[in-house]
């Protein structure tokens, strides 16, 4: 049994990012993980000399601060905290592969981007300068405030009180979606499912259902800041993270599953280990989903979701892919979409997402190869339907991974007869390997709902406090560390400590 500040339940960025910031704020904390290795949907696996991305390929957050001002949230945490993680500049955020013969590629430089989407809606030149530079204005209000807590009423204060026009002008755009205002300046129906598309590539929704100013940050800052791969795969982010953690003298216990959050008189007051370890601390943070933080370790009823609130987003279908290096086109960009028709592509399995993060950082893959991440959206119930798993369900695997190599060879011609090494990941693999409610990549706004709307860090029971993708401002590695960072402002707060803006 240990007695801590705070107990955090789960590794993922989201959790390790509140508990580097605590630790190194003098609260002691001591994160436990079920799974080997930290960095949840952002970690690695290494198979016969390639390392392979477990899920998330593709980086923000680690500019400069004068290109990224306070959403360089990787720097800065990572400068706070002493520990270093080398990067490699990406000079293409997506390559999209649209319906039509429709190519863009959403370069560093802006200006490059624009002119090719321009030069396919040459009518729509005007249309499109106006929208991009509106998400370019949301994203220079959001990186000219310090990240805290829209918990802490002291910080929301002292923004308006610094920058009461920015401050209205952002939540003006706060009830905005990117439907709306792509509308208002485009008509062109095709430009309006790229839109879509940009959308869809990280919130998992259409323009209309995607806040504005998510998209603000991550369209945006793909010309700022840009893309950056950390050498050594994803999986150096959490470890880098841990690294902070013991640094300043926190823990980080690897292979212990949290079984039940301790309640007592409506408060949050420990932890119940699968191996039935109790610890003890003044709060506790979980960095599980937010169905199974309620609808698992929080054991009262009382406290389940309302499954009215928010959409559960699909999981995925994942091959992860060892591939000959000859096949690959000379220039080929690292992080690739395909849509093959305007009319399925958010259906499941309807969009392909691909990524081959070796062509930046050779260290990934042996000599003459390259990692390939190819997915696409699936469900539990998909492969639950096809139990058990006998020969009849892998052969069925085997099927679903052919077809997606297939349909890959659009944009990597001679790929199936290039391959080395195939692991195929299913939902029920994403999983089992994170905990994750239904492997679901997350709740998701419903249409007409607001970004203000998705759960901020506090919960309904006291003491007990959320983090990740569950959370504001929603999925992605770098919204995650935001609702690190918010959640170790508000906790700080809490405590009666003060706090150093990051
Ligand atoms: C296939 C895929 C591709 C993606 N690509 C990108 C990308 O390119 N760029 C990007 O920015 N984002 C990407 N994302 C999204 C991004 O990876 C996630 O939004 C983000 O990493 C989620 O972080 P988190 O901390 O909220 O949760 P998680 O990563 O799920 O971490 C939660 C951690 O908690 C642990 N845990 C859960 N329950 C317990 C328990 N009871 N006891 C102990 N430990 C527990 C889990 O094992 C896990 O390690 C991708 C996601 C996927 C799945």
């Amino acid at each position: 049994m240990t007695q801590r500040d705070i107990i955090v339940i789960g590794a993922g960025i989201g959790g390790l990012t509140v508990a580097a910031l605590l630790q190194w704020r003098g609260l002691s904390t001591i994160t436990f993980e079920q799974h080997a290795v930290p960095g949840g949907s952002a970690s690695l696996f290494r198979k016969k000399g390639y390392t392979f991305d477990a899920g998330a390929s593709m980086f923000y957050g680690f500019g400069s601060d004068e290109q990224s001002g306070s959403l360089n949230l990787h720097s800065r945490i990572f400068r706070r905290l002493g520990v270093q993680v080398p990067t490699i500049h990406d000079p293409v955020q997506i390559h999209y592969h649209l319906p039509n013969g429709f190519e863009v590629a959403t370069h560093y430089e802006r200006e490059k981007f624009l002119s090719e989407l321009i030069a396919r809606f040459p009518r729509e030149a005007n249309g499109i300068r106006r929208f991009y530079d509106e998400l370019e204005k949301v994203f220079d209000i959001i990186r000219s405030f310090p990240v805290g807590s829209l918990e802490d009423a002291r910080y929301l204060v002292s923004l308006a009180a610094k920058h009461p026009k920015k401050v209205a002008q952002l939540a003006y755009y706060s009830f905005k979606s990117m439907g709306e205002m792509a509308r208002r300046f485009i008509k062109d129906e095709e430009l309006l499912r790229f839109i879509d598309i940009e959308c869809e590539s990280w919130s998992l929704q259409d323009a209309n259902a995607t806040p504005f100013v998510n998209a603000g940050i991550c369209l945006a800052d793909r010309h700022h800041g840009g893309i950056r791969y950390p050498i050594g795969s994803s999986g150096a982010i959490g470890k880098a993270l841990v690294e902070g953690i013991r640094k300043f003298g926190g823990e980080v216990r690897f292979g212990q599953c949290v079984e039940e959050i301790l309640l007592r008189n409506g408060r949050a007051v420990g932890v119940r280990l699968a191996n039935g370890e109790e610890h003890y601390a003044k709060a506790i943070v979980s960095n599980a989903t937010i169905w199974d933080t309620f609808g698992s370790l929080v054991k009262d009823e009382r406290y389940r979701v309302d499954a009215s609130k928010f959409d559960v987003s699909p999981s995925w279908f994942q091959l992860h892919l060892g591939v000959d290096a000859s096949i690959f086109p000379e220039g080929f960009n690292v992080h690739h979409i395909i849509v093959e028709d305007w009319k399925t592509y958010r259906e499941l399995g309807g969009t392909i997402r691909l990524s081959a993060p070796s062509l930046l950082d050779r260290s990934c893959a042996p000599e003459g190869k390259h990692v390939l991440h190819v997915f696409t959206t699936s469900t539990v119930d998909e492969w639950r339907k096809r139990y058990p798993k006998d020969a009849e369900y892998e052969a069925a695997k085997a099927r679903a991974a052919e077809a997606l190599i297939r349909r890959t060879e659009k944009i990597l011609p001679g790929l199936s007869s290039a391959i080395d090494r195939c692991y195929a990941a299913t939902p029920l693999t994403h999983k089992r390997y994170l905990r994750r409610y239904r492997g679901s990549y997350g709740p998701l706004l419903k249409s007409g709902q607001i970004v203000l709307q998705k759960p901020q860090n506090s919960t309904p029971v006291k003491n007990l406090y959320a983090v990740g993708d569950s959370c504001f401002p929603g999925q992605g590695v770098i919204a995650v560390t935001y609702s690190g960072v918010s959640c170790a402002h508000l906790i700080c707060r809490k405590f009666g400590l003060s706090i150093e803006p990051l």
